[in-house]
């Protein structure tokens, strides 16, 4: 059984996580982009109850996604590192920020989503699924 540690800059929120994400994904849409500060987003999806924060309370961030579902984003509110996220869409789903894990040398995406608004610089791998938006349900 894995079980992942992991938590933001500052250390003020800390966390722990049971077992395996169902997915791994890379996202370049631009909200992503925004959130993290960085070129795309690499996230770890969990059912909400893997994941059990053991320090501080993620401040919370809604907005809207392009398709219109309700976002939030789930950061610290003393360094800003963006640790969680969700989606209304997917009720009962948690994703984790690559970054926020201390240990993530485990982690190989699986699926790049947005690639239509992956930047220049973004290297998109061939090798696995690639979805210009979101992937049809
Ligand atoms: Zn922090
Ligand atoms: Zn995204």
């Amino acid at each position: 059984m894995t079980e992942i540690a992991g938590g933001c800059l500052c250390g003020a929120i800390r966390y722990e996580i049971n077992g395996e994400p169902f997915r791994i994904a890379n996202c370049h849409c631009d909200d992503c982009r925004k959130a993290t500060g960085s070129a795309y987003a690499t996230i770890l999806f969990f059912k909400e109850e893997q994941i059990k924060i053991l320090q501080g309370t993620p401040k919370k961030f809604e907005h809207l996604a392009d398709s219109k579902n309700t976002m939030i984003k789930e950061f610290c509110s003393n360094c800003g590192s963006q640790v969680f996220g969700s989606g209304a869409m997917f009720p009962g789903v948690r994703d984790v920020t690559v970054g926020s894990i201390d240990d993530a040398s485990f982690v190989k995406p699986e699926v790049n989503l947005y690639t239509a608004h992956a930047l220049s610089c973004s290297h998109i791998d061939d090798e696995i699924d690639n979805f210009p938006g979101m992937p049809p349900s």
